[in-house]
C-alpha cells in the first residue's frame, strides 16, 4: 500500500489561521501588535526569497514586520549595534538574522547577541541549553514544525524508535532533543555513522536532515515508518530546468513508508508558520501574558 502523504502545507495554513485568530486578543491585552524584525545582510538570492516570504506571512497574520536589509560589506560592529537596538526596542518581540552571513561576520557572536527572549529561531546557546535540560525554551522552527506533524500523525510518540539523520545545531540536534522529550528512543546518525542503512531501518520515525538529494532509499526503511524529509535540494530536471527534491527518494519510500512529507509542500511551509508561532509566544511572554492556547 502506498504511504500517506503528509500535507505540511495544509497543516501550516491551519496553524497560520489559528495564529491570525489569536493576534487580536494580544493586541487588545497589550495595546500593540506583536512585532518580528528580520535582518538580512547582503543580497544572496535564496535569502532574499526567504525574507520576502517571511515578511508577507508576518503581515498576513496581523503582526508588525520590520525588515532591515544591510549591505554585503556591513561590519560585524554595525550588525551588533543594530541587534542591540532591536533588543532594546519594545515593539520588537522576535529577532531573526537570516543565515548565512558574509565571511567578515562571525555567526556565533551575532547569534549570542540576540536577547534570548526574542530569539524566535531558537539558535541562542541559552535556548539550546534550556531545550537540552527540558526547560521552556524558544525551539528552532524546522524541528518544532516536524514534531507537530509527527504528533498530528502518530499522537503519542512514547517508546517509538526515532532515527534522526544529521546533527546540525539548527535541525538534527534540536530534533533529537524534542523526540527525546516525547519519550522516543532516539538515534542520531551522521556522516561518520557506520552502516547507515541498518540504523535507519530501526526507525518507526525517520527524520532526514542531511542536504543530499534523494539519499535515503525506500529499502532502507522499516515498513510503515513515518518519514519526515527536511532536506531541500535543487537537482537538474528536463529542458535545462531544475526541481526541488528532499533527502529521501520519494518514489521508493512511498512503497514502504506508512507516511511521508513531500518536498516541496512538507516541512518547508511549517518552518515559517512556526516562526510566526514563536513570535506570538515571545510577545505573550514579554507582555507578561499566559502563552496563547492551541499553538
Ligand atoms: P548541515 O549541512 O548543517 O548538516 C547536515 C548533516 O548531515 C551533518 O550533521 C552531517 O553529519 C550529516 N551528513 C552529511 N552527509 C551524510 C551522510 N552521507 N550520511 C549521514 N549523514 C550525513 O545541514 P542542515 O542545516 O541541518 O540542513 C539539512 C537539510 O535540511 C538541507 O538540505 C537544508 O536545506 C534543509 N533545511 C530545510 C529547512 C526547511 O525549512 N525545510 C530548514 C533548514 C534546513
Amino acid at each position: 500500500m502506498a504511504a500517506e502523504v503528509i500535507d505540511g502545507k495544509a497543516f501550516a495554513e491551519g496553524l497560520r489561521g489559528r495564529i491570525a485568530e489569536a493576534v487580536p486578543a494580544f493586541v487588545e491585552a497589550s495595546g500593540r501588535k506583536p512585532g518580528l524584525a528580520v535582518v538580512l545582510v547582503g543580497s544572496d538570492p535564496a535569502s532574499q526569497i526567504y525574507v520576502n516570504s517571511k515578511h508577507k506571512a508576518t503581515v498576513a497574520v496581523g503582526m508588525e514586520s520590520y525588515e532591515h536589509r544591510l549591505a554585503e560589506d556591513t561590519s560585524q560592529d554595525d550588525l551588533l549595534a543594530l541587534i542591540g537596538q532591536l533588543n532594546r526596542d519594545d515593539s520588537v518581540d522576535g529577532i531573526l538574522v537570516q543565515l548565512p552571513l558574509p565571511p567578515q561576520i562571525d555567526e556565533k557572536s551575532v547569534l549570542a547577541a540576540i536577547d534570548p527572549g526574542k530569539d524566535v529561531d531558537g539558535f541562542h546557546v541559552i535556548n539550546a541549553g534550556k531545550l537540552a535540560v527540558g526547560e521552556a525554551a524558544m525551539v528552532p522552527c524546522t524541528p518544532l514544525g516536524s514534531l507537530m506533524l509527527l504528533k498530528d500523525r502518530l499522537g503519542d510518540l512514547s517508546g517509538l524508535e526515532a532515527v534522526v539523520i544529521g546533527r546540525s545545531n539548527i535541525v538534527g540536534k534540536p530534533m533529537a532533543q524534542l523526540l527525546l522529550q516525547e519519550n522516543c528512543t532516539v538515534t542520531i546518525a551522521h556522516s561518520r555513522t557506520r552502516d547507515l542503512t541498518a540504523v535507519v531501518r530501526r526507525g518507526d520515525i525517520v527524520v532526514a536532515a542531511v542536504g543530499r538529494a534523494q539519499m535515503v532509499k525506500g529499502d532502507w526503511l522499516k515498513p510503515g515508518a513515518v518519514v519526515i524529509d527536511v532536506g531541500i535540494n535543487r537537482i537538474p530536471a528536463d529542458e535545462g530546468k531544475t526541481r526541488l527534491v528532499g533527502d529521501v527518494d520519494f518514489a521508493s519510500a512511498m512503497a514502504v513508508a506508512g507516511a511521508i512529507t513531500p518536498v516541496p509542500g512538507g516541512i518547508g511551509p511549517m518552518t515559517i508558520a512556526v516562526l510566526l508561532r514563536n513570535t506570538l509566544v515571545a510577545a505573550h511572554a514579554r507582555a507578561g501574558l499566559p502563552p496563547p492556547a492551541g499553538l
